[in-house]
């Protein structure tokens, strides 16, 4: 079975997928953790031209054509072939969050979007998407956290497009609200993992 985290930074994705992983392992299924853009080689090399600081001249379609290329291979490359024996995948990342990022954040249209990665994808989805739905504030806050500097431009500049991706998100998850389940992450961490592989073990027992 296929499985997705969503949400913005500082919604904590990384460590919930660890907790998630190491439980349903405790309990015997056989799990296999990833994240996008990267994962394998390639992806990684991708992640880091994509990430990277210094390329300030980056168009958003060149950013959303190497995020689809990335998970591409991702998917061919460890994903499918895991799928294939039966292992559970958990994965940080995948095509929603270019449909909120790149399709509405960076205005390109979740259309447009989708369009390229139906190429990279072709018809594989995941069965279970965790939407960890953080307030850009909390978000930021856990991202700044021992910072704690003053308001500047940029940080109301993140906090907008933080916003704009969530708005994103949540248009996702009432175009496939069966795919898609919201969790609030403004909680404590433990409260967040509670809830998650409640939703988990739900579907995993269907
Ligand atoms: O998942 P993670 O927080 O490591 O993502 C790394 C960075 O990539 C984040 O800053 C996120 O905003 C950005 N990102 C993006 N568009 C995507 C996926 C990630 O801008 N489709
Ligand atoms: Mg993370």
């Amino acid at each position: 079975i296929f499985i997705t985290i969503e949400g913005g930074e500082g919604s904590g994705k990384t460590t919930l997928i660890q907790r998630l992983s190491h439980v349903l392992q405790q309990k015997g299924w056989d799990v296999m953790t990833t994240r996008e853009p990267g994962g394998i080689p390639i992806a990684e090399q991708i992640r880091t031209v994509i990430l990277d600081p210094a390329h300030t001249v980056m168009d958003a379609r060149t950013e959303a054509l190497l995020y689809a290329a990335s998970r591409r291979q991702h998917l061919v490359e460890k994903v499918l072939p895991a799928l294939e024996q039966g292992v559970i995948v958990i994965c940080d990342r995948f095509v929603d969050s270019s449909l909120a990022y790149q399709g509405h954040a960076r205005g390109l249209g979740m259309d447009a979007v989708w369009e390229i990665n139906r190429f990279a994808i072709q018809d594989i989805m995941p069965e279970l998407t965790l939407f960890l739905d953080v307030s850009p504030e909390v978000g930021l806050s856990r991202i700044n956290a021992a910072a704690d500097r003053e308001i500047n431009r940029l940080d109301l500049e993140r906090h907008s497009f933080h916003e704009r991706v969530r708005e994103g998100y949540r248009m996702l998850l009432k175009r496939f609200p069966e795919r898609i389940v919201s969790v609030n992450a403004d909680r404590l961490p433990d409260d967040v993992f509670e809830e998650a592989l409640q939703v988990l073990m739900d579907r995993l027992n269907r």
